[in-house]
Parts: structure tokens; C-alpha cells; sequence
């Protein structure tokens, strides 16, 4: 099988990327190590659909991983970008529109009773982690296999997406002494992290969680789970952090976590909130974060923290949010699972299982149920493989890995799966086959 994808202008620009990258690439899933293969180069995006450097469309299905809840280049959120860049590009001082997304945020996140923007998800949540400690005192934090919380040196411990994808869970370079401080349990084992808090509570100064686990395929939390998270984190001293750096503004308008039953001390958001742009935010209880600098001792600070052309697409972003988006990502959401898993039952694909919440569904060529890392971990990579190939070949583009979610954008609507409908049906066929 040759495949079509990618054209000659993609497999030139690889060939110039591998000279010029580790890997030839800024971010290793986007290398397509685990699907095999070399990756598309994309030249512009529009709506819900990218385009590559050989002009051909795909429909887009991973949406920046995320950030583009919108679609690709949303004409309110380029206007906005457009005007903020031309009053100047960063300023290393305070600017109105630091205040203006901070109060949207709060407004939708009454929890973030204070925060800080910094410029990615990994500063995000290294930053509360810190405060966390600086908090407690106490140096531990827990986190669950799959989860993905960033790439900063104590967070990598049996991490989610890359990590995973790549079968690197636990990276070299980082000193024992610092991996030693994160301890890690299965996602949706209450007794195990029972357990955990019975042998080091004393230790443990917070534990992080994935309310919805979206970084090892999607894996939701099971009925009381995060209840069974709050209350022994804080009958044990410990903080809780809720890592919405994916979950928070794409199924609501807002936070999920409180509705979960995750009662968070501290809050990261990322992706979204910056519309494709470098912004990410962590907040929660003011008595906790006025202990950072210059007011407390705790210090975290960034040169393009609040940056303005990043706030301006992050009020843009908010400003779309309506009820509506919601509605329409919840029914973009429905009907792709429903075909999905028509058309894999038609195809007799076994084993096949989806887990859906709103726009992110998971697609795993595993037996069902998936309830942590390593039942995802089961999901049969070459299925995968020759399932995300045919798709790509057929215009459609899914996440380049068995371990990462898929995500659908407001900017869909149901015509756009009917177009891509028999490119998924020939994926699965794909994927059913013996050999490739
Ligand atoms: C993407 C992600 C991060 C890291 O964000 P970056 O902006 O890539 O550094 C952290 N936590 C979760 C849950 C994520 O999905």
C-alpha cells in the first residue's frame, strides 16, 4: 500500500525539518512515530477544515489538540488578534486586556477567585505545583497513570500523550530525587490512592488530576471517583488540583470539574482560553494565591505572561461562547461517535470502543470498558495505524497516535461528517483487516 498522504511538498519540508529538528519536529507526537510514516505539513486552516502544502483539505480532527474550539482561523478571533497586534506586541507591563479575559474567565470560573496567565499548560501546572508545596510545605504530589500535566521535569512520571505515544512515560533527565517526589496511581482506582494517602498522606502536597482524563485516549472519571479524590486529599492536608487544561471552556463554559464532584484548590486552563494562541492561566482560592510574589514568597513570573495579542484572541474566543456552540459540539460530537460505531459494527471491527463527552471522544481498538492507562494502553496500535492512514488518505485528519483524543470543533457541522463518512468507513475496514 503506498499511501497518498502526504503529498511531495510535505515529504520535502520533512526531509528540511529532519536536518533542522531532533526528530524533526517542535513537539514529538507530531512526527507521527506511532502511526508510522512522515507527517503532513499544514499551510492554512479554515473553519473545520486544514489544508496542507500540496492544497489538499483534510477535515480537521484534532483541532490544535484542542485549542481550536472554534474551528481554524475564526474571522472574529483573527480581527481581534489583528487589532491587538498592531497597538504593539508585548509590553513586560500590566495592559487592560490582562483584566478584561481574567474577569471573563471569573466570570465562568467563579473558583479562580485569583490567578495568573502564563504561556503554555506545562507553566501552568508546574507553577500551581509549586504553590502547592509552597502551600503545604510538604514536597509530594500525586498523579494518575496517563495523565499528562506537561513536560516539567516531576510531572513525565508514567505521563499520558507523548510520553505514552511514544513509550517514553518516564523521561531521562530527570533526577531520581525529583521523580521520587511524584507518586502515581491508576486513574479510577479509589483503593489505590486510599492506600497511597494511608502510607505518605503526611507527605503529600497535592494531587493532580484530569477531571475527564483526555491525554491517554478519553477516559472518564467512574461514578464517585472524584468525590473518593477530594475527600481524601483534604481529610490528608493535601490540595487538589484540577488540570482543565483540556476539559475547561470545551464541554461548557467554564470549569467541569465542581459538576464531576472535584472540589479543586487550584485550577490550570490552557488550550482554549488562548484560541491558538500561547496562553494558559492557573487560579483557584485567594488565600492560596496570594502567597505568590511580589506578595508572598513563592515566585513564578514570564516575560510574555498576559501577553496582548494572546489575551485579545482568549476575550474573542470567550466573547463566541454561547449556549449555542455547546449545543452544536454536543450534536457534531453525537453524530460522529453514532456513525463511528455503526459503521464499525457494519464492518464487524472488533475490538472497537468509543468513550464520548461532548466534542472529545476516544477511539480505541481495545475491548471496552477503558477506565485507566492501561486498559487504554491495550488498544492495538497497528489497528490504529492503519485506521489513521486510510483516513488521511481519504482527507481526514485524526490524532497521529492510539493515545490521544480526538476533538471536534464548533465550526462542523453534519454535512462535514457526511463528506468524510466513507473515508471513515474505508479507516475501519482498514483497521479490521489481518494485514495491511
Ligand atoms: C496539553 C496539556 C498540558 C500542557 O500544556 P502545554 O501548553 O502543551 O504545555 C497540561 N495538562 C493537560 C491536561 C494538557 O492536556
Amino acid at each position: 500500500m503506498s499511501p497518498k498522504a502526504p503529498g511531495p511538498a510535505s515529504r520535502r519540508l520533512w526531509r528540511n525539518a529532519r536536518r533542522l529538528f531532533a526528530g524533526g519536529v517542535n513537539s514529538p507526537v507530531r512526527s507521527f512515530r506511532a502511526v508510522g510514516g512522515s507527517p503532513v505539513f499544514f499551510a492554512r486552516g479554515r473553519g473545520a477544515y486544514l489544508f496542507d502544502a500540496d492544497g489538499r483539505r483534510y477535515l480537521d480532527l484534532v483541532g490544535s489538540w484542542g485549542a481550536n474550539l472554534l474551528g481554524n482561523a475564526p474571522p472574529e478571533v483573527l480581527r481581534a488578534v489583528r487589532r491587538a497586534a498592531g497597538e504593539g506586541l508585548s509590553f513586560g507591563a500590566p495592559t487592560e486586556r490582562e483584566n478584561l479575559l481574567a474577569a471573563a474567565l471569573r466570570t465562568s470560573c467563579p473558583e479562580l477567585e485569583r490567578l495568573r496567565f502564563v504561556s503554555s499548560g506545562t507553566e501552568a501546572v508546574m507553577s500551581a505545583v509549586r504553590l502547592a508545596r509552597g502551600v503545604t510545605g510538604r514536597s509530594k504530589v500525586v498523579k494518575f497513570e496517563g495523565g499528562y500535566h506537561g513536560h516539567s521535569d516531576g510531572l513525565l512520571a508514567r505521563a499520558g500523550s507523548g510520553p505514552a505515544t511514544l513509550s517514553v512515560p518516564d523521561s531521562a533527565g530527570v533526577p531520581g530525587p525529583i521523580a521520587r517526589e511524584t507518586l502515581v496511581v491508576p486513574y479510577n482506582d479509589p483503593a489505590a490512592l486510599a492506600d497511597l494517602f494511608e502510607r505518605h498522606g503526611e507527605q503529600i502536597a497535592a494531587v493532580l488530576i484530569e477531571p475527564i482524563a483526555a491525554n491517554m485516549g478519553l477516559v472518564p472519571p467512574r461514578p464517585g471517583f472524584l468525590r473518593t479524590v477530594t475527600s481524601l486529599a483534604h481529610r490528608h492536608g493535601a490540595l487538589v488540583l484540577a488540570d482543565e487544561v483540556i476539559t475547561g471552556f470545551r464541554l461548557r463554559k467554564g470549569t467541569v470539574h465542581r459538576s464531576l464532584g472535584l472540589a479543586a484548590d487550584l485550577v490550570t486552563l490552557g488550550k482554549v482560553i488562548g484560541g491558538g494562541m500561547a496562553v494558559a492561566a492557573y487560579g483557584g482560592r485567594r488565600k492560596f494565591m496570594d502567597l505568590l510574589a511580589p506578595v508572598g514568597d513563592v515566585y513564578q513570573a514570564g516575560t510574555l505572561s498576559g501577553n496582548p495579542l494572546g489575551m485579545a484572541a482568549g476575550l474573542a474566543v470567550l466573547e463566541a461562547l454561547t449556549p449555542a456552540t455547546y449545543r452544536q459540539l454536543e450534536r457534531v460530537g453525537a453524530d460522529l461517535a453514532e456513525r463511528l460505531e455503526a459503521r464499525a459494527e457494519q464492518e464487524r471491527v472488533v475490538p472497537f470502543h468509543l468513550t464520548r463527552r461532548g466534542s472529545l471522544l476516544g477511539v480505541f481498538f481495545a475491548q471496552g470498558p477503558v477506565r485507566n492507562f492501561e486498559e487504554a494502553r491495550r488498544s492495538d496500535r497497528a489497528r490504529y495505524a492503519r485506521f489513521f492512514h486510510a483516513a488521511l488518505d481519504g482527507g481526514v485528519y485524526l490524532p497521529p497516535s492510539p493515545l490521544e483524543t480526538t476533538f471536534l470543533s464548533a465550526a462542523m457541522v453534519s454535512g462535514d461528517l457526511d463528506r468524510a463518512e466513507p473515508a471513515l468507513t474505508a479507516a475501519l475496514r482498514k483497521a479490521r483487516a489481518r494485514d495491511p
